[in-house]
């Protein structure tokens, strides 16, 4: 079976290194030496000055829009993981959706003033796929407006853009290391806020509110990560350049050899350090994706409808038209795109996709 993606399993001696240490420390969680040692590795790898693990990528969402929003409008996107929306949600907040770009796929930042009101308090938009929002026009239109932006990069672990990290853009960047992301913890995510007193706040809600024992700064919730997480990410990390360079031949592959007359795809920003983490392809209708998609089930392929569908039309949103994700959602297929697919794999998708496309 061919899956849209497959999570990478390190050497077992190589996880088994990091947990003799956790055993021999007697530490399972609450910040110990394997916590604080990933935290290290991935500052340096992603040139960062501050991280901070959490136990997946959607409480670091949760987290944000309760200290930056609280309650209020967040002008968010239709065409994410459906853990943007919910999240927003969650927190009784009121998810104002802008349609996306076209080509980009992100939110369509042409669109944001039109959509602000005496409400607004946030803009809480998705780099999706790993490509990035328009974040300069973004970070105008809400100094403009004195709104917060708070981006989900769940897609982004690796990703540069203008020659520095994807995360340090917004006012918090959420990232998810979730076993099918291209970097993982099994599960496991981070949050990354560059303003030395949000930072703190993040750090404390993210323990109960803890300072200390016995005393607490303010409310708090747990998003803490567990030492066997981050002994998985400390053993995958040392691989991931090497995952990437696997991806991008399979992209390669998948931008050399589809049709392109019946195909479209996503257009990459420019000044991008992409990390591969997906292959979306757009279909000229829904009923040739779900022909295609049949096609490649019967050969024992799955890729996947992803986002599917418009978080705008969720039955627990009030629905509000986003004619461009809407169309996008119903004719995206995400190829699979994994360390260890095969050339002959490769070959087999192509050629299902092409013969079934005319
Ligand atoms: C995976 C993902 C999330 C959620 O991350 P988890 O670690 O699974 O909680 C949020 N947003 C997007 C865009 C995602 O792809």
């Amino acid at each position: 079976m061919i899956n849209v993606t497959k999570t990478f399993f390190p050497p077992l001696e190589e996880y088994n290194t990091y947990l003799e240490k956790v055993w021999k420390n007697e530490w399972l969680t609450n910040r110990g030496e394997m916590v604080i040692n990933l935290e290290k590795k991935l500052q340096k790898k992603l040139k960062i000055d501050n991280i901070l693990l959490t136990t997946n990528g959607t409480l670091p969402i949760q987290i944000a829009l309760k200290l930056l929003v609280d309650e209020g409008e967040v002008i968010t996107t239709p065409f994410s993981y459906v853990a943007t929306t919910s999240s927003v949600i969650w927190q009784n907040c009121t998810p104002i959706f802008v349609d996306i770009h076209p080509e980009y796929l992100t939110i369509d930042e042409t669109k944001i003033e039109k959509a602000i009101t005496t409400k607004t308090k946030c803009i809480l938009a998705t780099h999706v796929f790993g490509n990035p929002c328009n974040v300069d026009e973004i970070e105008k239109i809400a100094k403009k407006h004195s709104l917060k932006v708070i981006y989900d990069a769940a897609h982004c672990f690796g990703v540069e853009y203008n020659n520095k990290s994807i995360f340090k853009y917004g006012d918090i960047s959420t990232c998810s290391f979730h076993a099918t992301k291209v970097f993982h913890t099994g599960e496991g995510g981070a949050i990354f806020c560059s303003d030395e007193e949000l930072r703190h706040r993040v750090y404390y809600s993210h323990n109960f509110g803890h300072n200390g024992p016995l005393d607490f700064h303010g409310l708090g919730i747990n998003a803490k990560i567990s030492e066997l997480q981050a002994a998985m990410g400390l053993s995958v990390l040392p691989h991931f350049d090497n995952i990437v360079q696997s991806r991008k031949k399979a992209v390669e592959f998948y931008d050399d050899n589809l049709n392109w007359n019946n195909l479209r795809k996503i257009r990459l920003r420019d000044n991008l350090k992409w990390n591969y983490s997906y292959y979306p392809i757009f279909f000229d209708s829904e009923e040739i994706l779900l022909r295609v998609q049949s096609k490649l089930n019967q050969n024992n392929i799955y890729p996947r409808r992803y986002f599917y569908p418009s978080l705008n039309t969720l039955n627990y949103v009030k629905y509000q038209k986003c004619e461009v994700s809407e169309g996008l959602s119903k004719t995206v297929l995400c190829l699979p795109l994994y360390k260890g697919l095969e050339n002959e794999d490769l070959k087999l998708i192509v050629d299902i996709i092409n013969t079934s496309l005319c």
